[in-house]
């Protein structure tokens, strides 16, 4: 049987109890994987791992040799949700100056500004959302298992959306972030009429000059800003053409 872990680094724990969630699943997933490593299940002593779920984004010093210890024990390591994939909402703390002090008070520790593992490891593979998605973690388990090439959508969320007939937010005048995130959610967010917050981060194929042309005749620049700072996204946007243009 494989060995795995779910290993938890700077995070809400969302995503472990997401695991948990699999139900009937879970136990499939358990009946062909060896969990010698999950904080909410067991923990023993392993030298490697054959697959290794990183849930959490590195935003401590210690956090950066212990992802890079458990990358060298991993065949295959996977970030299981978005603070993995891209820090998530904690990179919000990365905008705004003095967070941390204001938070904490005379406890101030101090920490790094918050990236995703793939900043200090290489990633085979992403399991993006917050929290990320169970088809997704089932079809990946399985794929694994049985030597079968695994990809994620690359296209985005509004291909997703217009197959589920959703009238469009931006259709509307309300700014919705679908056109720029990467789908594989199955647009549950439009789907339950919320725009998307772009929480899977960016998708590849995106037309980002016309996004933006769009959503600035309903906001402000420093607003769009604000909208695409809550997942990380504006740190890979703002170095586009596109954002630089955009008055
Ligand atoms: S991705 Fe979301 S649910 Fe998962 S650990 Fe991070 S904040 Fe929690
Ligand atoms: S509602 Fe959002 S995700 Fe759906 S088609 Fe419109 S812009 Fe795209
Ligand atoms: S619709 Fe957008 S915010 Fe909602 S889960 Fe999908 S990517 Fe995330």
């Amino acid at each position: 049987m494989k060995k795995a872990a779910l290993i938890t680094f700077t995070s809400c724990f969302g995503c472990s109890f997401e695991f948990l969630n699999l139900r009937d699943n879970l136990l499939k997933v358990f009946e062909k994987l060896d969990f010698v490593d999950f904080k909410l299940v067991q923990e023993r002593n392993v030298e490697g791992y054959d697959l290794v779920f990183i849930e959490g984004g590195i935003s401590r010093k210690n956090e950066i040799p212990e992802i890079r210890g458990i990358r060298k024990r991993a065949k295959v390591l996977v970030a299981l949700g978005a603070c993995a994939c891209n820090g998530c909402v904690m990179t919000l703390k990365n905008y705004r100056k003095d967070a941390e002090k204001q938070v904490y008070g005379k406890n101030f520790f101090g920490s790094l500004p918050v990236k995703g593992i793939d900043a200090y490891v290489k990633v085979d593979h992403y399991l993006r959302g917050c929290p990320f998605f169970r088809h997704e973690l089932l079809s990946l388990v399985k794929s694994l298992l049985i030597g079968k090439k695994w990809k994620e959508k690359d296209y985005d969320v509004c291909m997703e959306c217009r197959k589920r007939d959703n009238d469009c937010f931006l259709d509307g005048g309300e700014p919705c972030l679908g056109p720029i995130s990467r789908a594989g959610c199955k647009a549950i967010c439009p789907t339950n009429e919320y725009p998307c917050v772009g929480c899977r981060g960016l998708a590849e194929d995106r037309n980002l000059d016309r996004f933006l042309k769009v959503i600035r005749e309903m906001m402000e620049k420093k607003d769009i800003k604000k909208k695409l700072e809550m997942y990380g996204l504006y740190d890979k946007i703002k170095v586009e053409e596109a954002w630089k243009k955009l008055k």
